[in-house]
């Protein structure tokens, strides 16, 4: 196929990055993707992810078919999420992201579907480029310049490069990431089959938040493969993709507010994944004895903490050929489960007003449409996020002054 006369650089290889490159490249528009991480497996990549009838819709938008049946293949699939008093006693839900509300709602392991992503772009993703900035010209185009020194000029410059984007705080830089004060330690148990005979059944759930005082919370979420992804893999014709990480798991958290830790910020980080397992088992030692059965499968290796953080809803800007997508411009609490497949649903539409630009209609026109219509939708759901992060993990709410 003759590539464009339209040529598209993105930054950030996740996967929003990705799906878009996928989306461009199977429309024959000229894209290439710069990645900050030395490859795709430098950095623990893997947890688990839910992905609803959005994010789904725009990998069938974007992917080609035997990419897309990966997805299908490699995903896992649960009955609708539920939550728990810290007796195990089931209470009633309202969590807007249960599975139950339509449409097909799966669990996916991140990095499984980020090797997805990856099949056949090959040189079209280059590793080890970090951003530093850009330059606009007068004639319409962009230069991205890289911390090796290198740089590249395209006719769009998108931004997919998550919550913490240099491209942003450069473009944007009244935009601001808010701390919600809650902290989560986040790790696996492998479901071997003695794990999978401790844990309840009722807790093999897309997500099972277990309740507990002062804003405690726990969650648990199962990553279980049907058929195993090798042999997925084998029977759909090997599909040039590489798959490493591809055992069954519990997913396992644990969120509070900082100010219940016993640990700084900096302690927290510089814990061992021991150390924090243990901090989570005192937390909940006053919890259902099954908890901390669940907690002693933890393996420490999978066990690392995160600062929740959230972005504060801005009002729109004049479009011009820097825009963004994902986490770079609306980076949500995790709390309802929707910040992949929103940046999934921008990509796929940030796809197809560029194959429209790239057809001959104006560029800064196709991409105001889909700056106007992802700022609506993606700060609907950094609100609905935070709310919900409120009522169930005590996050700060948004400031008043958020638009
Ligand atoms: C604990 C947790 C659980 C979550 N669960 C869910 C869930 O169940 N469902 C859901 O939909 N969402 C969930 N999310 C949110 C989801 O992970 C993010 O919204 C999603 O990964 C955002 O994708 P992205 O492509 O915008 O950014 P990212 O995935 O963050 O990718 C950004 C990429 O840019 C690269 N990069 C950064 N800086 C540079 C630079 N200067 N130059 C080049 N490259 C750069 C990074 O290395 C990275 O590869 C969860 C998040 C967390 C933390």
């Amino acid at each position: 196929m003759n590539k464009s006369a339209l040529r598209v650089i993105v930054i950030g290889a996740g996967l929003g990055g990705l799906a878009l490159a996928q989306g461009l490249h199977r429309d024959g528009i000229d894209v290439a993707v710069y990645e900050r991480d030395a490859s795709p497996t430098s950095r623990a990549q893997g947890y688990r992810l839910r992905m609803n009838p959005d994010g789904l819709a725009a990998l069938e938008q974007l992917l080609p078919q035997h990419l897309n049946r990966l997805v299908s293949a490699t995903c896992s699939i649960q009955p609708p999420s539920a939550y728990f008093d810290d007796r195990l006693d089931p209470i009633p839900s309202t969590d807007p992201g249960r599975g139950d509300e339509g449409g097909r709602n799966v669990a996916v392991n991140r990095l499984t579907l980020r090797q997805i992503l990856l099949g056949g772009l090959g040189e079209i993703v280059s590793f080890g480029r970090e951003c530093t900035g850009y330059e606009t010209h007068a004639d319409g185009t962009v230069t991205a310049r890289f911390r090796d020194g290198s740089h590249t000029t395209g006719d769009v410059l998108v931004a997919a490069d998550g919550v913490n984007s240099p491209v942003r705080q450069q473009y944007l830089p009244h935009a601001r990431v808010m701390d919600t004060g809650v902290r989560t330690i986040y790790g696996r148990c492998p479901l071997t089959e003695a794990a999978v005979a401790a844990i309840p059944e009722r807790l093999f759930t897309l997500y099972s938040g277990v309740l507990g005082p002062d804003h405690r919370h726990l969650g648990l979420a199962p990553v279980q493969y049907r058929p195993p992804v090798h042999r997925a893999v084998a029977e759909l014709g090997g599909a040039a993709v590489e798959f490493t990480d591809t055992e069954d798991y519990m997913m396992c958290l644990f969120s509070a507010p900082a100010e219940l830790l016993p640990l700084s910020d900096d302690e927290l980080h510089s814990a061992s994944g021991e150390q924090l397992r243990d901090l989570v088992m005192a937390q909940t030692r006053d919890w259902s004895p099954r908890i901390g059965t669940i907690l002693e499968m933890w393996d420490p290796a999978t066990v690392f903490p995160l600062t929740i953080r959230s972005t504060v809803p801005i009002t729109p800007w004049q479009t011009t050929a820097v825009t963004l997508l994902g986490d770079a411009i609306h980076a949500m609490s995790p709390a309802v489960g929707v910040g992949a497949n929103t940046a999934l649903r921008d990509a796929a539409l940030l796809a197809t007003q560029l194959g429209k630009a790239a057809r001959g209609a104006e560029l800064i026109p196709a991409l105001r449409d889909y700056e106007t219509a992802m700022l609506d939708y993606g700060f609907q759901a950094v609100r609905t996020s935070a709310e919900f992060g409120r009522q169930r993990m005590g996050q700060a709410p948004l400031p008043t002054d958020a638009r």
